[in-house]
């Protein structure tokens, strides 16, 4: 288990920096009880130019955009944000870190929008890039949320009891994770990543419908444009993967991860000879802050 606080973690809560060991929350919230609260996932990294936080900016912009979805009262700007941010970083002397902001809401039973909001930053270390085995994946037995019955552009945190539980379910049959479809039976996402996989020299992702629309899926996508690698984005049912060339996850946490096998069949190519090997590298290339010719030439 990551220990994602010790005695000497400080945390930013409500306009004050606070040790992470001596902040506190109202056992009343409707967060807490509900879910009712929205979250983002960012990175920072040992860049060639120093410590720096990647694509902050669409990163905070989605939290603004899902307390709007929500109703949730949230005035700090994105300025604001990062600068806030990148304090919490330095007064935790972290380089590669996972930075946590989660907006919480204070004690209502109601099932009304909230008037008492309030704002975590927080961030642990990790690893440069992850270094993850390539999946081996299952069709998820639970779908994506009915987007007519919550807001999935959101990310909200009751959302993530879905996602527990394909990410259980698949682990309980032995997998590593599940891949999920959306109400109509088309493949959505991950539990906590965006999909994409190869055939015949296109990459394929599904449409931003009944999924979180990722910013690392949209950084994929700007590299395929870069690297003129062929990319659609189209509605596809699960039977199309088990002719797929490669396949991969793609998020914040995970970066780039390889998909070895859905429903124990394995894709065609060895990850390092496919598309995904090549966006991997440059993903990591420009998380970094070097250059994307290292990888063109
Ligand atoms: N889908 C879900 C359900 C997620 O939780 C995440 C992780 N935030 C993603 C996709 C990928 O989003 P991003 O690339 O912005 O981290």
């Amino acid at each position: 288990m990551i220990e994602y606080f010790n005695d000497d973690t400080v945390l930013f809560l409500d306009g004050n920096f606070v040790k992470a060991s001596e902040a506190k929350m109202n056992l009343f919230g409707q967060t807490l009880h509900y879910g009712y609260g929205v979250f983002e996932g960012i990175r920072s990294y040992e860049t060639v130019n120093g410590v720096k936080i990647f694509k902050p900016r669409a990163h905070y912009e989605r939290l603004q955009r899902s307390c709007q979805l929500m109703g949730i009262p949230f005035h700090y700007t994105v300025d604001e944000l990062i600068q806030l941010t990148y304090q919490v970083i330095e007064k935790n002397n972290l380089s590669n870190s996972y930075i946590r902001p989660l907006v919480f809401c204070g004690p209502n039973m109601e099932l009304t929008s909230p008037t008492d909001v309030s704002l975590m930053i927080t961030a642990w270390e990790c690893e440069q890039h992850p270094n993850l085995k390539p999946k081996r994946i299952c069709i998820s037995a639970y779908q994506r949320p009915n987007p007519k019955a919550v807001t999935v552009e959101a990310k909200v945190c009751g959302l993530y009891v879905n996602s527990i539980l394909a990410t259980t379910e698949a682990k309980r049959r032995g997998f590593d994770d599940g891949l999920l479809l959306d109400l109509s039976g088309y493949v959505a996402e991950g539990p906590g990543a965006n999909f994409f996989y190869e055939k015949e020299g296109v990459i394929y992702t599904p449409p931003a419908t009944s999924i979180l629309p990722g910013i690392t899926r949209k950084t994929v996508l700007e590299i395929c444009r870069e690297l003129e690698l062929p990319v659609e984005e189209k509605y596809f049912r699960p039977e199309e993967l088990f002719e797929a060339d490669s396949a991969f996850f793609c998020s914040t946490m995970q970066e780039i991860v390889a998909i070895e096998s859905f429903e124990r069949q394995p894709v065609a190519k060895a990850w390092k000879d496919s598309m995904g090997a090549l966006i991997q590298e440059t993903y990591r290339n420009i998380v970094l802050d070097k250059s994307y010719s290292y990888v063109i030439v």
